[in-house]
Formats: structure tokens, C-alpha cells, sequence
């Protein structure tokens, strides 16, 4: 790959991966976490603990992907970790109504102002799913228009120009969704209202939902421009469309009350509906979809659009969610904000002293680094850039104990307990990870 050679062993994960490869595709239970885009053996972590992971070669990581958002308090959080004792001995499932799925509504609806009520779910491709079909089912429509390079899980419908692992693997779209299924998506470039325009006024009384990423991190953070969102609420309420904000990622973690929090709250428009996962699940499978509520009394069994899931509001994965979301203080913010600007400002002075063209964007506390010298607005921006460089980069920050992300299209995460040790072993790593990247050759 570019000429990076692998000096560092890792036999355990090799052999790990060797087994998995045998009864698993690929070897892993979900593409992102394959090293396909940059080479190599994926690291099998068997223990987490504040900012580290530790593979089972009992080396020790700085943790730059904290689960691909999730773990805003750092791992094996002692508040998480006791909720989740607490829970478990009562019993994992019961497939009843319980007090944690109350509780953590009540957290969620308190948090975010527009969400008015909340369905719990297990996953957020199925917040998304959910969303869609109770849009369609509100608006008695049938289109529904998405961003390019923004992903949303996978979801038949919205696997079209897909960000995350589809960006990483170069991917347009997947075998297995029908072309019914697409027909109904329309893929837009992001932010340009202008296109959002031309597509109400192409299919009038058609178009059920717009779904966005609240602020995009699945094609690398790509944040809205001014007055994108509050455009697209503008131009759904018009269009009678409902405007979905999909904050999975941006949720919990960039404020109290995610992306909505930093952006809408303050520009006077609301999403109508929301989708949330990642950090509201505290490590486990919890996700959730709400909004107005005349819009979510559709919802099966209030009304006729059916939706369920066995496990949804599972009571270990909501006082694993609960205990997070209460231990997600203004101080806790306040940490992740100040961590991210200064690794961030490590990456970019480190990018700068080798001569890389670089960008690093924001999204609040996420981050990313795109190798080229244009701000990235949209998915064709992203898809610019020297992600050769990144290749070499990612493995020299791993070799020196860096856990990055694989792949030059996703957003990094820090924790509140990234501290000054973690902080110091990434600044002794981008040296040799910087003159990488500019050593990197095409091809
Ligand atoms: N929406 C966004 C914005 C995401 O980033 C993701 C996952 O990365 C999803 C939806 C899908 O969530 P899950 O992987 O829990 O199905």
C-alpha cells in the first residue's frame, strides 16, 4: 500500500483475524473496522480503559475512535460500569415496559427541546429506518431526498452516495438494494439549498422527508455552511416534507443537546423529527428516533404505522445510556471542546511543518483531517483530497501507540479523560506520521 511497510508486529490479531477471516466475511462484524483502506491486520482490543485500549498483544492504544462516537466519558466509565452491574443482576431482558426506558425519554426529551416524545430503538440504521417510514406514513408520500456522502446506517433507501465505510471503499451504492427501493431516493449534493430547491419544485406534493446528518461526519466532518439547515427546514415546511435531522453521531456529543444544541437552538427552527444512537447507548445497542408529537402519535400502537423491536429499551442498555447521559456535565463538554482543539492543532501544526496540504475541520468537539488545500464543502470535495497520504500516516500513529480511525473519511473522537499523558503521546507521534504523509506517492 503506497510503500508503507508494517515494521511492528501484532501476531495475536493476526491470528485472531486468520479465525475470524474463516467464519466471518472479511473477518469483521462491521466494514469500518477491516483495515482494507489502509492495509495491514486490524487490532483485536480486548480491554478499555479511560482514553486507552489495550490489543491482545497487550499493546496499549490512545483511543482517537472512542467506539466511532459512543464513549464520551472515556471506557470503562466507573458510573457506566456500575449502572450496568446494577442492571444486569435484576435480570437483561423482560420484555415489558421498565422505569430505565422512561427514564432515559424523560433525558432525551428534557435535553432537546423539539423532541417532544421518543421511541427507543436498538440500533440508529434503525432510528433512521423508523423515522423514514413514519414520515412516509405521516405525509402520505412516497420521496425521500438525502445528501451525498452523508450515511444514515444501512438502510436500503439510503445507501445511495453513502458516506463512512461506501466513501472509504469508494463504493456508490450496494448490489442487494432494488431499484423500487432507490427510485424513491433523491441524492443531493450537501449544502446546496439551491439543488433542495429544484427537487420540491421537480416533485411537487412527492417528497416526504429530507434527511441530513446534522452535521456531517461520515465522508470526514464536513459541518453545514451558515443557513443550510435552517434553509432546509425552511424549504420542508414549504414543501409540506418533514426535515429529519439525523444526529446519531452529533447527539450528546458535541453539546447537551448535540448539533440542535449548538446550531438551531439559537436560529429559531427546529428538525420535526430526530434520530439519536452513539452516545445515548453508553457502549450498548440504544438508539432512538422522536420529535412533535402530533407527528410520533403515528407511531404504532397510537396510531398506524407500524414499528417494534424485541430488545428496543433492552434495561442494561438504558442504564448504560442513562448513567452517560448524566455524566455528560457542562464540565464534561467543556473537556472534549478543549482536547479536541488541542490534538487537532497538533495534527494541523505537525501536517504544516512537513509541507502537507491539509484541511482540518470541526464539527464542536469532532474532527478530521482531509489532505488537500480546499475547504471541503460537499462529498465531490472530500473525494478530492490525497487520501494516499492518509495510509501512511494512520500507521505510523499506530506503530507509536495511536488508535486513528481507518480510513481518511471518518470523523475522530475524543473523551473527557483524554489527558496530558495521551495528549503527549499523540504530539511524540505526528512527527514521523506527518513526514509519512508527505512522503506518500500516488498510486
Ligand atoms: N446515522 C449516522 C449519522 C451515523 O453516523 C450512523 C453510524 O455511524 C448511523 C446513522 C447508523 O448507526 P448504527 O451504526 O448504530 O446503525
Amino acid at each position: 500500500m503506497c510503500g508503507v511497510t508494517y515494521p511492528y508486529e501484532a501476531p495475536e490479531s493476526q491470528k485472531l483475524f486468520a479465525r475470524a477471516s474463516v467464519v466471518t466475511p472479511g473477518g469483521v462484524n462491521s466494514p469500518v473496522r477491516a483495515f482494507r483502506a489502509v492495509g495491514g491486520t486490524p487490532r483485536f482490543m480486548v480491554s478499555g480503559q479511560g482514553p486507552y485500549l489495550t490489543d491482545a498483544d497487550g499493546r496499549e492504544y490512545v483511543d482517537l475512535v472512542c467506539s466511532w462516537g459512543p464513549m464520551i466519558l472515556g471506557h470503562a466509565h466507573p458510573a457506566v460500569i456500575e449502572a450496568v452491574q446494577a442492571a444486569v443482576a435484576q435480570g437483561t431482558s423482560f420484555g415489558t415496559p421498565g422505569i430505565g426506558e422512561v427514564e432515559l425519554a424523560e433525558e432525551i426529551v428534557s435535553r432537546v427541546t423539539p423532541v417532544e416524545q421518543v421511541r427507543l430503538v436498538s440500533s440508529g440504521t434503525e432510528a433512521t429506518m423508523s423515522a423514514i417510514r413514519l414520515a412516509r406514513g405521516f405525509t402520505g408520500r412516497s420521496k425521500i431526498v438525502k445528501f451525498a456522502g452523508c450515511y444514515h446506517g444501512h438502510v436500503d433507501a439510503l445507501l445511495a452516495a453513502a458516506g463512512s465505510g461506501l466513501a472509504t471503499f469508494a463504493l456508490p451504492d450496494t448490489p442487494g438494494v432494488t431499484g423500487a427501493t432507490a427510485a424513491d431516493t433523491i441524492v443531493l449534493p450537501y449544502n446546496d439549498l439551491d439543488a433542495v430547491r429544484a427537487a420540491f419544485a421537480a416533485h411537487p406534493g412527492e417528497i416526504a422527508c429530507v434527511i441530513t446528518e446534522a452535521s456531517p461526519g461520515n465522508m470526514g466532518v464536513v459541518p453545514p455552511l451558515p443557513g443550510f439547515n435552517a434553509g432546509l427546514a425552511k424549504l420542508c415546511q414549504e414543501g409540506g416534507a418533514l426535515f429529519i435531522s439525523d444526529e446519531v453521531m452529533t447527539g450528546f456529543r458535541v453539546s447537551r443537546a448535540g448539533w440542535y444544541g449548538l446550531e438551531a437552538a439559537n436560529e429559531g427552527w427546529a428538525p420535526d423529527l430526530l434520530t439519536f444512537g452513539k452516545v445515548m447507548g453508553g457502549g450498548f445497542p440504544a438508539a432512538a428516533f422522536g420529535g412533535r408529537a402530533d407527528v410520533m402519535a403515528h407511531l404504532a400502537p397510537a396510531g398506524p404505522v407500524y414499528q417494534a423491536g424485541t430488545l428496543s429499551g433492552n434495561p442494561v442498555a438504558t442504564a448504560a445510556g442513562l448513567a452517560q447521559l448524566r455524566g455528560c456535565t457542562d464540565e464534561v463538554y467543556a473537556t472534549v471542546d478543549r482536547v479536541s482543539a488541542e490534538i487537532s492543532g497538533l495534527v494541523g501544526a505537525a501536517l504544516s511543518k512537513e509541507g502537507v496540504a491539509h484541511r482540518v475541520q470541526h464539527a464542536g468537539s469532532m474532527f478530521s483531517v482531509f489532505f488537500t488545500d480546499e475547504t471541503v464543502t460537499d462529498y465531490d470535495a472530500a473525494r478530492r483530497q490525497e487520501a494516499f497520504r492518509f495510509t501512511g500516516f494512520f500507521h505510523a500513529m499506530l506503530e507509536r501507540g495511536v488508535y486513528l480511525p481507518p480510513s481518511a473519511f471518518e470523523s475522530w473522537f475524543v473523551s473527557a479523560t483524554h489527558d496530558d499523558r495521551a495528549i503527549e503521546r499523540i504530539a511524540a507521534a505526528l512527527p514521523a506520521a506527518a513526514r509519512a504523509a508527505a512522503e506518500a506517492t500516488a498510486g
